[in-house]
C-alpha cells in the first residue's frame, strides 16, 4: 500500500501532486493521501505553491500542514472536510 509523503500514513490509495501547478509537464510530482491533497490546495494558492511550496520539504514544514497533519494522524481520516483559506478564497475571487 502507497504512503503518503505529507503525514507518511499507508493508505488505500495516494494521489499525484505536482509540485508546481500550472506546468504539469515539468513539474516534480508526490504521492499525497487524499485528506492532505485537499488541505495543500485549500491552504496555499498557485502562486504560494509555485514560488515557495514547490518542494515536499517546504509543505512540511510549513505551520499550517504541520498542524494538519499532526490532527490527520490523530483521528486517521481518508476523507476530510476542507475549508479554503482567505488567501486561497481571495486569489480565486
Ligand atoms: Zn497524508
Ligand atoms: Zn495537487
Amino acid at each position: 500500500m502507497p504512503e503518503c509523503g505529507l503525514c507518511e500514513r499507508t493508505v488505500a490509495k495516494t494521489t499525484r501532486h505536482h509540485l508546481i501547478p500550472k506546468n504539469r509537464k515539468e513539474s516534480d510530482t508526490v504521492d499525497l493521501c487524499e485528506p492532505c491533497h485537499r488541505q495543500v490546495h485549500a491552504t496555499f494558492t498557485h502562486h504560494e505553491l509555485r514560488y515557495y511550496y514547490d518542494t515536499l520539504e517546504r509543505l512540511k514544514k510549513s505551520e499550517e500542514m504541520r498542524k494538519f497533519v499532526r490532527w490527520l494522524r490523530k483521528t486517521n481520516h481518508s476523507k476530510v472536510k476542507v475549508r479554503d483559506s482567505k488567501r486561497v478564497r481571495d486569489w480565486r475571487g
